[in-house]
Formats: structure tokens, sequence, C-alpha cells
């Protein structure tokens, strides 16, 4: 691949990106130090919406996303919220956790449940706990009019069943930071799912996630920073942060042979279809 010499967040090429961030934990203490000069950066970098993804191992972290939303509804950054428990945590779930859980995603500022999903990788909750919570929780967007952020690592054979079985493309999908092969993407894509891109795309061992991305059409694709995870090349190792979407941006754009502008245009409409935004945002 050939890469560009790193650059700093303001965009030097004098075409502002219009970046729509799908995915970001701008809730973590991460940032709780730096959070606004995090957001001026981002704005700087051309994100102007992003989705703060409140799924963590408790209801604190769904709430604290709902609020940073409410704070940040007029933007200049507007942030929307989705809420969930990861699957990593989905075994310490009670009953009140899932009817609080019923509650906040009626809650103003939330356009999505999730991340959940099936993480096999670490297998951090039991795999039948983490199906059984999978498909509770898309039940859960159904009856909230919700669409679902999945979060599927080295389980998408199990992840399209229960996607199937609860017709969630119905509802709007995503498979969020996607780490699959190129034929479980045209699964998804058949399905009628979306497939999110996060930095690791950029990384030099992640030659068939980019053949990935080439099966997936544009309106179909993605793209999210997750951080303060996985820092696209040439930040990788430091802390993510929405700014730096433009680096996975300007990435892709080049690997699919397209203008960055208009890889940052369609993948912020789709954001905003999932997420049954207004192109120019929601009050
Ligand atoms: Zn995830
Ligand atoms: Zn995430």
């Amino acid at each position: 691949m050939v890469r560009r010499e790193p650059s700093p967040n303001q965009n030097d090429s004098g075409n502002a990106l219009d970046l729509f961030d799908s995915h970001a934990h701008v809730d973590g203490s991460e940032f709780d130090a730096d959070r606004d000069a995090v957001l001026a950066r981002a704005l700087a970098a051309g994100v102007r919406r992003l989705v703060c993804i409140g799924s963590g191992p408790d209801v604190a972290t769904a709430e604290r996303a709902v609020a940073l939303a409410a704070a940040h509804a007029a933007g200049p950054v507007e942030i929307w919220a989705s809420i969930g428990i990861h699957p990593h945590d989905v075994v310490h779930m009670t009953d009140a956790t899932w009817t609080r859980m019923a509650e906040l995603a009626r809650a103003p500022r939330v356009v999505a449940v999730g991340e959940t999903g099936l993480d096999y990788h670490y297998d951090l909750s039991p795999r039948q706990t983490q199906r059984d919570a999978f498909a509770r929780f898309i039940d859960l967007a159904r009856a909230a009019g919700q669409p679902v952020c999945c979060h599927i690592r080295d389980a998408h054979e199990d992840a399209r069943a229960i996607l199937r079985a609860g017709r969630a493309a119905e509802l709007g999908c995503v498979i969020h930071c996607f780490t699959g092969t190129p034929a479980d993407a045209e699964a998804y894509v058949d399905m009628g799912i979306d497939v999110s891109f996060s930095g690791i795309v950029t990384f030099k061992t992640a030659e068939e996630l980019r053949q990935a991305a080439l099966r997936v059409p544009l309106e179909r694709l993605l793209v999210e920073t997750d951080c303060p995870y996985l820092a696209p090349l040439p930040l990788r190792g430091k802390r993510n942060e929405p700014a730096y979407l433009r680096h996975t941006v300007e990435f892709l754009a080049e690997l699919l042979g397209r203008p960055a502008a208009e890889l940052a245009r369609i993948s912020g409409a789709n954001a905003a279809r999932l997420y049954r935004l207004p192109s120019a945002g929601k009050a």
C-alpha cells in the first residue's frame, strides 16, 4: 500500500472532509482530562457528528453516554448515544440491568442498541450466555424501534444465525469494527447488514481485511474510530480519538480508488440512514 506521510489533524488539502464517526467511546475516562479539546480537534478534522457507544460492563457506561449526548445535542460536534452491555460482560447482567436497558433504549438522543454480539476471541462470558443476551438485545431493539450495533469477533457464523432469527436487518444493523473474512463481509451485505471499518484496516498485517473492504458496496460501508482503541496508521499505539478518523477515510478512499471527500460523504450518509438521522442532523 502507498502511504501518505503523517499529517496534522487539520486538513491540509484544502478540501474539508465531512466526517461521521459511527462508533466512538468518547464517554470513557480516557477522555475525562481533555474531552473538550478532543472534540475541538474532531471538529477541526471535519468530524461533525458521532455516536457515543455506551456499552461496557455496566449500566453506568450507558447512562454516561446518554448524558454526554444530551449535553452535546447542539454541537458543535453533534453527539448521539447507543446503549448496551458488552458481550464480554453479559454474564453479570441481572433482571434489573435488562429493565434499565429497556428504559435507556427509549431515552432522548439514543439512536441504537449495542454494542451487543459475540466475542469468542476472549470468551469472557460463556458462549451460550453471549448468544442468549445477543438475541435478547435484538428483541429489545425491536421493541424500542432502534437499530442494532454488533460486536462480532471470531463468531461470524453463530452471529449470522442469531441476526437472521431476530430479523435484525429489518431494524437496521451494523457489524462494527469488522475483522472477518471477505466471505463474511459478503454474507452480511447479502443479508442487508452494514459493515463498518476502523483503523485496523490501515495496519500492515490487515491485507485480508482490505480484501474484505473491497467486497463491501459503498452503500453498505461505514467508518469509525472505536476510540480510545485502535488508532490508525500513522498513529497506531496512541490513544485514538475522533479526529483520527480522517486517516482511516483517506486510506480507505485510496484503497477503493475514490476521492476521500466522496467516501466521507457516502459513509456519513450511510451512518445517518442506519441511525435514522436526517442528513443535516437531528434536533
Ligand atoms: Zn466492539
Ligand atoms: Zn466499541
